[in-house]
């Protein structure tokens, strides 16, 4: 079991107190009227699943109810940073304190 560090609380909490939101800074375009089909869909439907570091939504459900991002090595399942939704991703994950 994942052991999430939440932004906002301050402390780690079981995985069950959370649920995933999929992967992080998905932009949506800004005029879907503009872009292509393909791009569409593309932002609608396809997103990474890369072997290794990943940044990814959360949503602290059994507790603040926030939305934050996580760092997390897909290989290990180590949790590298967590970071509140709206803030940059951090330049080089540092490990998350335990
Ligand atoms: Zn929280």
């Amino acid at each position: 079991m994942l052991l999430i560090p939440c932004p906002y609380c301050g402390m780690e909490r079981p995985e069950i107190e959370f649920r995933h939101g999929g992967e992080a800074h998905v932009v949506r375009p800004p005029d879907p009227s503009a872009v292509t089909d393909e791009a569409w869909t593309d932002y609608l439907y396809f997103r990474s699943n890369p072997k290794g570091v990943y940044a990814e939504r959360w949503r602290h459900v059994s507790g603040c109810g926030r939305f934050f991002n996580v760092v997390r090595d897909t290989v290990s399942d180590r949790i590298l940073a967590s970071y509140r939704a709206g803030e940059p991703r951090p330049a080089a994950p540092v490990e998350a304190r335990r």
